[in-house]
């Protein structure tokens, strides 16, 4: 998918370079805490709970719903031109019973993203530059 929203220089680390590699292969893959039974956003080595590393890594389903959200009129900087687009937090599935996802800052993204409001299901979207070089994870409306 390619939206009309500014796509980052991906900057990987050897932290979050698996993050990286499945999200270019439209994966969501995160570090797992076993001892705490939750998933580590943003990706790093150390479990910001309980301070533990040897987490795992796993790949979650790509769905979730809006936690909230807002519709930007007029962006700042490289994103003057973009709007309105829609800036959300997303709470993951994790795929796991009794274990939530993480909730992460992100886009709302697609012909209909407008329509976003809070609760709405959502599908991973890897937005990616024509080059395919730069890519991010966003959403779209399920
Ligand atoms: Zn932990």
């Amino acid at each position: 998918m390619t939206s009309q929203l500014p796509l980052a220089d991906i900057e990987p680390t050897i932290e979050n370079q698996p993050f990286w590699d499945a999200l270019r292969d439209n994966r969501i893959d995160l570090p797992y805490c076993q001892r705490c039974r939750s998933f580590v956003w943003y990706p790093r080595a150390i479990c910001p709970l309980c301070h533990q590393g040897g987490l795992t890594w796993r790949t979650l389903p790509g769905t979730g719903h809006v936690y909230s959200q807002t519709v930007v009129t007029k962006g700042t900087g490289r994103w003057k031109d973009a709007g309105p687009y829609v800036v959300a937090y997303v709470q993951l599935d994790s795929g796991i019973d009794s274990v939530d996802g993480p909730r992460i800052l992100t886009n709302i993204v697609g012909d209909n993203a407008l329509n976003v409001s809070i609760g709405s299901f959502v599908c991973s979207v890897v937005d990616r530059s024509d080059d395919a070089n730069r890519f991010i994870l966003r959403f779209a409306l399920a």
